[in-house]
Parts: C-alpha cells; sequence; structure tokens
C-alpha cells in the first residue's frame, strides 16, 4: 500500500524555486561549536539558571509546569546572528583569549571585526553594509526610542513559554507586563488558548479562536479530506487516514479488500487518539482486527492512518522535523515559516515495521518526550548533534550528500501553505463567532507546530500541526538520581527565541501601521531586513528567522482557497450572533438567494437535505453542544448541489461552477436588494422542517445521488438512502463507488 501518490514527482520545487528559506548551509551550520551557541555564550548550565523549585522528583513535574527558571545574565546583542570564528581557518575562537576577533555572520558568510565586552556580549565595530542601525543610522534610532513609548506585552499567561518570551522582550527592548496591567496591552502571549483571558478588548493575542479545536487530529484529518477531494495531487502529503470508531467498517472493507488483490502487501498503521500529544496512546498495528476494543469503544476517538514504513534515516535513525509557522493574520491570510527549524531523532535504530517490533516506542515514534526517556538519548550542546538538532544542520547533511535541498524547502514550503489554507475556512467561523465584526476584541496570531516526517524518496509528509507547541528553552536533566534540575538547552534556544522575537517584531503595533506606507514587495523588503526599528537605542537584532510565504506565493496557491469562498456563503447566512451553525432557515434563505431551487428542487427537498446531512453530522460530532449545520456539513451540501446542477464535470468544477453562480446572484442582490440575505420568516421553515421529519429515513445521501445534466435546474433528490458516513476522503470515496458499481445507477435520477 502507498501514501497516495507516493512516488509522484510532481514538481512543485519549480512553483517556488527561486526561494530557499534555510541559510545557506555552511553559514547556517558552520563552526558553532557549544561554547559558541547564543546560549552558551550567555551561560553555562549549573551556574547561570537559577531554579526555584531546583531540585524535584520527575513525579511531582507536569507536562505544562509554570517554569520556575530565572536567568541571570544579559543577552549578548548579536544573539543568533553572529558566531565567533576565526577567519582563515573557521574555527571557533576563545573569546577570553581574544579580545578583538573576527566575526561571521550566521546565513551570509560575511566577516567582520568585533569585540567581546566584558559580560561576554559581542559588539560589532564596524557594521557591515547590510547591518543597518535603527531606521537610518543609531543616533536616528535612538532617537525613535526616546519618542516612542515601548510595546507593552502581558505575558500572565505565557506558561511555559515564558523563559524564551522574557528573552525576545528584553532584546527588543519592550516592556513586559508579568502579572497584567490593568490597561491594556498592545500583545498578549497565552500559553494556551485564545481564552486563556476573555477580558481582551484592544491589541493582539497570540492565539486564534479554535485553533486547538482546529488542528486536534480528527478535524485536521477531515480539514484535509475535504481539500484532498477537490485537490487530490496537491494534496497527497496527507497519509490516508480513517476516523475511528465511525469509519471501522469502511477502513477493515479496504485494508481485506487491498490485501486480496496484493497478497505481498502487508501495511501498518498507527492509532493516534484524537486529543493526544506527545505520542500518548499511540500504537502501531498490522491488521485490523487489532482495532477491536476501540471500535467498540465510542467514547475512544482516534484516527487510524497509513504508517510510512519508509522514512529518511540519518545515523540509521528515523527522525522527524518541527517547523514554527507564524500565522500572522486570516484577513488577509499572511503566513511566515520559521528558516530554522529542530529534527528530532529516535534512540533506537530503524527497522521496518514487523510483528516483532511493532511496540518499540523508540525506533519507531520521534517524540522528544518519548525519547528522552531512553537511555540512548544524547542531549548535545552542539546544534549538529544529539537527540535533537537544528533542521538546516540536517540538510546541510543532506546537501553534502547531494541531495538537493532546495527542492526540499520548497516542498515544505507548498505543504505548510496548502495545510494553512485547508485550516482557514473552520478558522475564520471560529473568529466570526468570538469576535464579531463590530465586536470589540483583539486581533489574533499563533504560532503554530508543524511535524513534518521524510519520506526516503524526500518527499515531506505531514504527521500532524501542533497549536501548542512547545516553547521551552531549557530541558530536565537528572542531577543526581532521582533529582532533576532544568538546564539550558541551545538548540531549543537557538531556535525558538529567534522565531518568538521575530514573531513580536512582525506584530509590533507601530511597525504594522508604518509598514502600510510602502508598497507590499517593500514591506517584505523591509521586514526581511536585519534591523527594523524595533532594534532600539541602536542596538543591532539579528536579520529575520521568519519568511514570508502568504501572500509571497498567493500566485501559485490561491487556486487552492474555493472552500474558502463557500465559507464566505456560510458566514453571510449565519449572521454576526456568535454562533457557528447554520439553522434551517438560513439554510433555506442561502437557496432562495442564490435561485438554487426550481420546480425540481422544491423547498421540501431542501429542508430533507438539511436534515439529512445535519443529523449525520451531528451523530458524526457527539459532543458538539450548538444544534443547526457546521460549515463542514454545509460544505457536503454544497459539493452535493455542485454534483447535481454540473454532472458531468469534475468535482472542483462543479464546485467552482456552483460558487459563481451564487456569487454572481448575491452580487445582484447586492446591487439592487441590500436586505436580500436576511433569513426569511422562521415559521414556514419550521413548518416545512418537521413536515419532512414525517418521512424518517427518507433522504438520500448527498454523495450517492446522482447530478443532473450541466446548467440544468436542480431535480428533486432520491428518496431512503442509508445514512452512511459522509466524505471519507476522496480516495476511500472513489474505492467504495468502485466496490458499489450498480449503487451510481440505483440513485440516478
Ligand atoms: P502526537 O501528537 O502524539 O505527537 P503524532 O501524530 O505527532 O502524535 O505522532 C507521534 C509520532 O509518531 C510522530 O512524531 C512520528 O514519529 C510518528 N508518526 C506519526 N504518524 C506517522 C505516520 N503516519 N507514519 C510514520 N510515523 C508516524
Amino acid at each position: 500500500m502507498h501514501l497516495k501518490g507516493e512516488g509522484v514527482e510532481k514538481e512543485e520545487a519549480d512553483i517556488i524555486k527561486d526561494e530557499v528559506l534555510v541559510a545557506s548551509p555552511p553559514a547556517s551550520v558552520s563552526p558553532i561549536l557549544a561554547s559558541d551557541t547564543p546560549a552558551a555564550q550567555r551561560e553555562t548550565p549549573k551556574t547561570s539558571v537559577t531554579c526555584r523549585n531546583q531540585s524535584k522528583s520527575r513525579s511531582k513535574l507536569g507536562k505544562d509546569e509554570k517554569n520556575t527558571c530565572t536567568k541571570q545574565d544579559s543577552v549578548p546583542a548579536l544573539q543568533g546572528t553572529i558566531v565567533a570564528s576565526n577567519a582563515n581557518s573557521g574555527k571557533p575562537v576563545n573569546r577570553k583569549n581574544n579580545e578583538q576577533q573576527m566575526l561571521q555572520i550566521k546565513g551570509t558568510g560575511k566577516i567582520l571585526q568585533g569585540k567581546t565586552e566584558t559580560n561576554g556580549n559581542t559588539v560589532p565595530i564596524h557594521p557591515p553594509e547590510d547591518i543597518k542601525v535603527g531606521p537610518h543610522n543609531k543616533e536616528d534610532a535612538n532617537k525613535v526610542a526616546k519618542r516612542r513609548k515601548p510595546v507593552t506585552v502581558d505575558t500572565f499567561k505565557a506558561k511555559t513559554s515564558l523563559e524564551a518570551l522574557k528573552l525576545s522582550i528584553r532584546q527588543l527592548k519592550w516592556k513586559e507586563f508579568p502579572v497584567g496591567r490593568r490597561s491594556a496591552c498592545d500583545i498578549y502571549w497565552h500559553g494556551v488558548s485564545f481564552h486563556d483571558n476573555d477580558n481582551i478588548i484592544s491589541g493582539q493575542v497570540n492565539k486564534f479562536p479554535g485553533m486547538i479545536e482546529m488542528l486536534r487530529k480528527i478535524n485536521l484529518t477531515r480539514a484535509v479530506r475535504t481539500m484532498q477531494e477537490l485537490f487530490p495531487e496537491e494534496y497527497n502529503f496527507y497519509p490516508r487516514s480513517w476516523i475511528l470508531p465511525e469509519e471501522y467498517q469502511l477502513f477493515s472493507t479496504q485494508i481485506s479488500l487491498a490485501k486480496d488483490s496484493d497478497v505481498s502487501q502487508k501495511p501498518t498503521f498507527i492509532i493516534k487518539p484524537d486529543g493526544g500529544s506527545q505520542g500518548d496512546g499511540i500504537y502501531l498495528i498490522r491488521d485490523p482486527g487489532d482495532l477491536r476494543v476501540i471500535a467498540g469503544s465510542h467514547n475512544k476517538q482516534s484516527v487510524v492512518q497509513e504508517y510510512i514504513h519508509k522514512p529518511l534515516l540519518i545515523d540509521k535513525l528515523k527522525f522527524d522535523i518541527r517547523l514554527y509557522v507564524l500565522v500572522k493574520s486570516l484577513e488577509p491570510l499572511e503566513i511566515y515559516i520559521a528558516k530554522e527549524g529542530l529534527s528530532r531523532f529516535c534512540t533506537e535504530p530503524y527497522q521496518e515495521p514487523s510483528q516483532k517490533n511493532l511496540s518499540h516506542v523508540f525506533m519507531h515514534l520521534t517524540n522528544y518526550s518519548l525519547n528522552v526517556q531512553s537511555g540512548n538519548f544524547v542531549h548535545s550542546d552542539s546544534l549538529s548533534s544529539g537527540s535533537k538538532r537544528t533542521f538546516s544542520s540536517v540538510l546541510y547533511r543532506l546537501a553534502s550528500k547531494g541531495v538537493d535541498i532546495k527542492k526540499v524547502w520548497s516542498d515544505i514550503i507548498s505543504l505548510v501553505i496548502k495545510t494553512v489554507i485547508a485550516l482557514v475556512p473552520e478558522l475564520k467561523v471560529y473568529y466570526q463567532a468570538d469576535i464579531p465584526p463590530g465586536k470589540p476584541g483583539p486581533t489574533c496570531f499563533q504560532i503554530l507546530g508543524f511535524d513534518i516526517l521524510l519520506m526516503k524518496n524526500l518527499k515531506p509528509v505531514l504527521l500532524e500541526v501542533n497549536a501548542n507547541p512547545s516553547m521551552r528553552i531549557e530541558h530536565e536533566q537528572e542531577v543526581s538520581p532521582g533529582v532533576f534540575e532544568y538546564v539550558p538547552s541551545p538548540v531549543d534556544e537557538e531556535v525558538k527565541v529567534g522565531v518568538i522575537r521575530d514573531t513580536l517584531r512582525l506584530m509590533d503595533p507601530a511597525q504594522r501601521k508604518s509598514l502600510t506606507s510602502y508598497p507590499e514587495h517593500q514591506q517584505e523588503e523591509m521586514l526581511g531586513s536585519p534591523v527594523r526599528g524595533t532594534g532600539e537605542e541602536g542596538r543591532v537584532l539579528p536579520s529575520m528567522c521568519l519568511k514570508q510565504v502568504f501572500p509571497k506565493y498567493t500566485k501559485q496557491f490561491s487556486y487552492l482557497r474555493i472552500v474558502e469562498r463557500i465559507t464566505a456563503l456560510f458566514l453571510r447566512f449565519l449572521g454576526v450572533k456568535g454562533n457557528m451553525r447554520l439553522g434551517p432557515t438560513g439554510f433555506r434563505t442561502f437557496i432562495r438567494n442564490c435561485k438554487l431551487s426550481n420546480s425540481h428542487f422544491s423547498m421540501a427537498t431542501v429542508d430533507i437535505l438539511y436534515i439529512d446531512i445535519t443529523r449525520r453530522w451531528a451523530s458524526m460530532l457527539p459532543d458538539s453542544r450548538e444544534a443547526g449545520m457546521g460549515l463542514q456539513a454545509f460544505v457536503e451540501a454544497f459539493f452535493y448541489l455542485a454534483q447535481r446542477r454540473f454532472k458531468s464535470l469534475p468535482l472542483r468544477e462543479q464546485v467552482v461552477s456552483l460558487l459563481e453562480v451564487c456569487e454572481a446572484q448575491l452580487e445582484n442582490q447586492g446591487r439592487g436588494d441590500p436586505g436580500g440575505a436576511l433569513p426569511e420568516d422562521s415559521t414556514s421553515t419550521r413548518r416545512s422542517v418537521s413536515c419532512s421529519r414525517t418521512q424518517p429515513g427518507r433522504t438520500q445521501h448527498p454523495h450517492h445521488m446522482s447530478t443532473s445534466a450541466p446548467g440544468q435546474a436542480l431535480s428533486a433528490p432520491q428518496l431512503c438512502s442509508p445514512a452512511t458516513p459522509r466524505r471519507a476522503s476522496s480516495q476511500d470515496y472513489r474505492l467504495h463507488q468502485r466496490l458499489r458499481p450498480t449503487h451510481k445507477g440505483n440513485v440516478e435520477n
């Protein structure tokens, strides 16, 4: 069994080939030894970290325990930007013995002279041309700094990201409010959710409403599936998945059929609990029969996924990539990717799955939280060795073996943009429900953690997206038997402080305002330049580690944003009352205003369609509190309507054609009848809905209904279909169709 599209060498790299996000390998992995890493320059583990709870037994440590460490030293001015080296040999130099030294600017290969201050910070003597100081020069910067009030950041709810956040704020010379502030802050940093503090009415919060929900494994799978239905080739980076328990039968049938057709196939599957993280509850199976326990238990929602059994190995070990992605805004969509990420290694040499090794978690799961418990885990102060390394060091290694790392990066960017595009529709619904237009509220941004696996053929595969990626920059170390201490982790600090600091720089309210006066291409350039106005008092900040990829690549990806257009319709008929479900009235109004009903497709039929789809989704989302039609159900209804109306076209074209019909109708009404989209009289709807309830089970599963000829009016659906789970992934659906060749005939109108 193959990952859908495995082996299909679609040259997406061509699309964005001009851009490689990673610093050129020799520079980014230039001779940075432990003593030269920013963390190491600042402090060495035991002398510089003061932990309030210095020693504690592991059992007492909660996952999200608030970080109690404080750091004493100041932050080097050039943190993360410049590494000391001997200009000729490229070897690190001993700072203490070299007051004046050659400095290499990471990522540029440029050398400049500098000297070490007594506090260990390195200051440039002659800034190179591409390191500017302040807005124009140092004097101007000082003036600006004096004029400007520092940006204020409420860190009260920051939780485990606190340490990296504090460092970032200090580097930017902004003002931190560790216990909150009576008046409003510019930025609120939440550790968990948008709702960590519900009293914010202005400023910017680092979480989107609904992101946690959307990134649960089932919802992510559903969102990607919708896109797979429309764009199977483009979304083949996500392993084939089934949602349990509702798709258990489908899963078993498909697997047995695949095995029957090719007896040599012995695929492996990975089972992941819906809300799980850090590898909790994950296990591998080779036979669907092993799922029986879960299938019988309705509260164990999980995703079963094809196991990628040929990952790329380094030193015989499986590893994955954690990449940080900033969603800066939903409307307009703005996405940034961190140029540096982490590679997390397994601690037991990899072997392809067999019945014998299925339970070897240190061989199959790359989670840091699991592998750190293995005796083989290597904590390293180097960024390019050990069980957790920088991604650039891995790329460097691959490049040295002749791998086209530009293509790898470009495929990764593409995966990230497409995934975010899949998530945006539902996020917009959450956003409007929590912050309806006209209601005072903050704007949102969020750093996401993308977990990506490289297959042996270098194709990136999306494993999951974390709404709350760990931003810890220290790790626990057992200092004596049973006694643990937090010590700095240079590799985490190298990556994460940059991500937080540059996110803040991008969210600087003054920056945002001043940037808007520049054309878009210049904004991009300015944000990417080494120093922004926020580098107060002439302080030199490292070049941006976050790189804009959207809207930069709008042209290449905007054709994928079809579901967002359906969402715009959904939101329009939902109204702005803070709910997320469309009632029958709203649905009828949508049909009526878009002129989708006629004598062949009556409003009574519309009601039946509404009830059928809504009921089935309600049974699939057992914990949903709100009644009505959610976005996913609406999208299903829309696909169905499109299929009926534009029968002979591929699904994507059917959907686009229907969108054009709807948008044109609404535009006409917008011109002539501004109130056209208001819900109609609810009593009439209620009447027809209850009418249709007198015929339970007589609705047809939309996917099994036929479509009418292009341009023809919608005709009444056939009745009496079983309410089967809808929209298994597009490939599931196609297989399903193949399995039941007569089915389509049965439902043809
Ligand atoms: P969690 O949120 O619990 O970390 P993940 O989806 O990230 O769950 O899976 C945990 C680990 O399992 C991943 O880091 C990866 O090493 C491995 N893994 C997950 N999905 C697959 C897959 N489809 N194929 C191969 N390995 C996988």
